[in-house]
């Protein structure tokens, strides 16, 4: 099935125990925080369901001969990798990858683990029938998921937050805590309790994903479930951040959090009931981490991420460069000197993209992923490189968006439009474009929806010592150390130095 834009919202209205502050809301498609967000997904659901997109973003799924948005096809190669990054470059560039968690990532993730659902039974528990069946569910009725798969803090435990220096805790010290955990379990299913972080666009979605993608500790047993569950589920509630969606002025005020405002969300389980069937790990640390990373899970869900990213970067480039023309820098040396270097950023990003596909990491039954190793070099360098992207962009940005006009009222006054035409060196017209520039410019890189982006872009997959380290692990050191070794032979053995020393010295 194809789910409409219709269809998405008809099947989220009146749901979910959301709160925002002290307020419980009524129903997020017509709340003033989320109402936009929720227009900006469905907008998603009307481009995957248009019948002239139909060949190009969707396939027919060969279990049951219906057409499915092709982010739950299950690929088996390069073509399948392209069909499933044509949905996500489809849904990016609709939202110029300002949807961090659009309906393709956790989609990508579950997708990914319904390849090796073998995973999901190392302890003989049978959640590999459970993995496959949700998988289906969510396929066959275009489901949008979130996520949940970090504790908050205290409840990091001594595998988490362990550095190679030391251990930040003993296993002994794993007690009581907020963190999510099994309380109750019985033959329908498991009660669970506590909080996990940080469902993005939980708020919008039909489901959340909970579970554990940072590594646990003997002891923590009781921690290491995964489940998915709706976001109606009895008990769960989702304690939406700020909304900036509501503190938006107008769309011509607050151009982006108007529209794109992906809510973050603390999730709290009081006493769920989670029924066997929608259980994926359980009581074994080793499962929890194994579905997402001994699958193509993590590295087909974080293909999004980076397709997505691209999205966002050209946006900027593309209105930075109009900035410094209409302020008449972009010819002198050094202004174009620093946005070709931001081009040259751009180029990298996209080139990554083609590499992650063009060599494709092969699983057991035919089934394929993007090239791990430059998966999470794509990641590392993103996460780290991209606060350095938004200072330059500032750098060029100078006080131009501060020389604009309180809000978009001053256009309603014939004397200050015609001061800020003036001002403009143009017409009032001419005034209006150029506000409208620098304020997508100012929700890019510096109002507080911009300033959460840059703690996403660096956050995302994680901190920077896990990414770093997702990195090292899956880097093809043999290639290294064989070039290193090579390199180390050719200057030859000890008996071959003696000899040669000797023959030198006559
Ligand atoms: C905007 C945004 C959206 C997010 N969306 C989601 C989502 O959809 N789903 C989800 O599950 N999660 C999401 N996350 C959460 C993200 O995965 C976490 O932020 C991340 O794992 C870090 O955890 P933390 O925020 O608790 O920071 P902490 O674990 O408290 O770490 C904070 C900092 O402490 C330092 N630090 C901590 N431990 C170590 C160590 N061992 N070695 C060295 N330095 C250390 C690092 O500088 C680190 O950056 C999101 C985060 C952000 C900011």
């Amino acid at each position: 099935m194809l789910r409409t834009g219709k269809q998405y919202v008809d099947a989220i209205k009146c749901r979910a125990d959301v709160y925002v502050g002290g307020e419980r809301v009524k129903d997020v498609t017509t709340h003033p925080a989320f109402r936009n967000s929720v227009a900006s997904v469905a907008r998603l659901y009307d481009v995957t369901s248009d019948p002239k997109n139909r060949d190009r973003l969707s396939y027919v799924e060969a279990e049951t001969g219906t057409r499915c948005n092709s982010i739950f096809l299950r690929p088996r190669s390069v073509d399948d990798l392209a069909a499933r990054r044509r949905v996500h470059e489809a849904w990016g560039d609709e939202t110029w990858g300002l949807l961090g968690r659009s309906p393709d990532h956790v989609a990508a993730f579950i997708t990914g683990m319904a390849c090796k659902p073998d995973v999901f039974d190392l302890h003989n528990q049978g959640f590999s029938r459970n993995i496959t069946d949700y998988w289906r569910y969510i396929r066959d009725n275009d489901l949008y998921l979130a996520y949940a798969v970090v504790p908050p803090a205290g409840a990091k435990g001594s595998e988490a937050v362990a550095t190679p220096q030391k251990k930040a805790s003993t296993d002994s010290q794993w007690g009581e805590n907020a963190g999510l955990r099994v309380v109750k379990e019985d033959d329908s299913g498991i009660t669970v309790w506590g909080f996990k972080i940080l469902a993005t666009a939980a708020i919008l979605a039909d489901e959340v994903l909970v579970g554990n993608v940072l590594p646990l500790a003997p002891g923590e047993e009781k921690s290491a479930i995964t489940f998915a569950l709706p976001v109606d589920a009895p008990g769960l509630k989702l304690l939406s951040r700020r909304p900036y969606e509501k503190l938006a002025l107008s769309e011509l005020d607050d151009p982006l959090a108007y529209r794109y405002d992906e809510t973050d969300a603390v999730v709290f389980c009081d006493n769920v009931k989670v029924p066997w069937e929608r259980v994926f790990a359980h009581n074994h640390i080793d499962t929890a981490r194994a579905i997402f990373y001994d699958t193509p899970s993590h590295t087909l869900g974080n293909a999004q991420a980076h397709i997505r990213l691209l999205s966002k970067l050209r946006l900027t480039l593309g209105i930075v460069r109009k900035i410094a023309e209409q302020n008449g820098i972009a010819q002198i040396p050094a202004v174009r000197d620093t946005i070709f270097g931001l081009g040259v950023r751009v180029a990298m990003v996209e080139a990554l993209i083609v590499a992650q596909e063009a060599r494709p990491q092969q699983w057991p039954d035919g089934y394929v992923s993007q090239d791990r190793q430059t998966m999470y070099a794509t990641m590392s360098w993103t996460m780290e490189y991209y606060p350095e992207f938004v200072r330059i962009v500032r750098e060029l940005l100078g006080s131009h968006p501060f020389q604009q006009p309180a809000d978009v009222s001053v256009f309603d006054n014939p004397v200050t439009a015609h001061i800020f035409a003036k001002f403009s060196v143009g017409d009032s017209a001419q005034a209006l474009e150029r506000y409208k520039l620098m304020r997508i410019a100012w929700d890019l890189v510096g109002s507080e929806f911009a300033s959460r982006h840059t703690q996403y872009e660096m956050f995302y997959a994680g901190p920077r010592h896990v990414t770093r380290g997702r990195s090292g692990y899956y880097f093809r050191w043999d290639v290294v150390d064989r070039e290193a070794e090579k390199a180390l032979a050719r200057l030859g053995d000890y008996d071959r130095l003696v000899k040669n020393r000797a023959r030198a010295r006559g």
